[in-house]
């Protein structure tokens, strides 16, 4: 294998995206990760025996760790960077990085937010700490949207000046499992769809109201939920129905299905979207997203032609968003050269680059 993958926190997508070159070692797991992908058998349960074994493959030039503001993985992580420098001084160390929230919010000790004064000195040297251990640890960083570029080059700017480093946005013309999608083929379902735990941070609250707000049941509109925790008791309003902990099957059928996808992500302390897999999901499967200016992607999807931006938590607006969402897939059914204007306006835009992109770009680095 070229590259050795520790990834924390292992989901579906992230097998269903993996190079062919690539092993993976998971430190965690999510619940709703798919069985059935974690039988792949580059993939395994991390071990420092594992990591052991993969670094004696003469083939091995790039090892990816999580990014540095994922602060308890990164530390656990400069454990295995340190061992791999050791047996292989050449080996490239290198990360993903989408990291939205401020660098010195997410450094700031929480325990002393009710004394400021230490607070900040106790933040001044957690930055420094980290540009540090970034300085001696990073070859190469790709940043996965604008926003986490401009807050690593904020807070790190002086230790990323040796590390190569270029921004990457992910593709979103096709789905890695459904290949491209098909304009002029079957209708899309007059379907809202909102994918993930319905919780506050996802702005679940502000989509109900809004869904509402919007009259969407009137204009002959549902709204389904894809919950991976699998609760079915929660109150929703009409016209809202609950798919609980689908397999990623129907995670793919649900987005080739439906017109609209929703991610009215809102800020919480300590929080803050960093890409947002649904938008992403979304746009790869020929929907229109309905977001906030909050995901790290907002400048980068500006002008996008599918995609509608909102103000975080403002419930009149995302209402707006999602008619102009819903009038938009209502007029192009009817009217197919809205799809040729939607593909034209989509090459325009960034091409984007899948998982194998980024390593590619890796690997072109890389010294071994
Ligand atoms: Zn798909």
């Amino acid at each position: 294998m070229q590259t050795l993958r520790i990834v924390p926190d292992l989901r579906s997508s992230v097998v269903e995206e993996m190079p062919a070159t690539q092993a993976l070692l998971f430190t965690s797991r999510r619940a709703d990760a798919d069985p059935a992908l974690l039988a792949d058998p580059r993939v395994a349960p991390f071990t420092p025996r594992r990591l052991l074994t993969a670094l004696r493959d003469r083939e091995l030039a790039v090892l990816e760790v999580a990014e540095p503001l994922w602060t308890g993985e990164w530390v656990r992580a400069l454990r295995w960077i340190a061992l791999a420098k050791l047996r292989r001084p050449r080996i490239t160390v290198a990360t993903y990085a989408i990291e939205n929230l401020d660098a010195r919010a997410r450094l700031a000790p929480r325990s002393l937010g009710h004394r400021p004064v230490l607070g900040a000195a106790a933040t001044r040297l957690a930055v420094l700490g980290m540009g540090v251990s970034v300085l001696l640890a990073l070859d190469a960083v790709v940043f996965g949207t604008s926003g986490a570029a401009e807050n690593y080059r904020r807070a790190f700017g002086w230790a990323l000046r040796g590390t190569r480093q270029t921004v990457l946005t992910p593709r979103l013309s096709a789905c890695s499992v459904c290949g491209p999608r098909v304009d002029g083929g079957t209708p899309r379902e007059r379907t809202v769809l909102f994918l993930g735990t319905p919780s506050e941070r996802k702005g679940f609250a502000v989509l109900t109201a809004a869904w509402e707000h919007a009259g969407s049941v009137d204009r002959g509109w549902r709204l389904v939920v894809a919950d991976p925790s699998g609760a079915t008791d929660r109150p929703v309003p009409t016209g809202v129905s609950i798919v609980a902990d689908p397999p990623r099957a129907t995670v793919h059928a649900l987005l080739r299905a439906a017109a609209v996808v929703a991610m009215p992500s809102v800020r919480r302390p300590g929080w803050r979207e960093q890409i947002g897999l649904p938008l992403v999901e979304g746009l790869t499967h020929g929907c229109r997203v309905v977001t906030t200016t909050e995901t790290g992607l907002a400048d980068d999807l500006r002008d996008h032609p599918r995609v509608v931006l909102t103000a975080p938590g403002d419930v009149a607006d995302l209402a707006a968003g999602l008619r102009r969402a819903m009038d938009a897939a209502d007029t192009a059914d009817t009217d197919h050269a809205d799809h040729a204007a939607d593909t034209d306006a989509e090459q325009v835009g960034p091409r984007g680059a899948t998982k194998t992109d980024v390593v590619a770009w890796w690997l072109e680095g890389a010294l071994v």
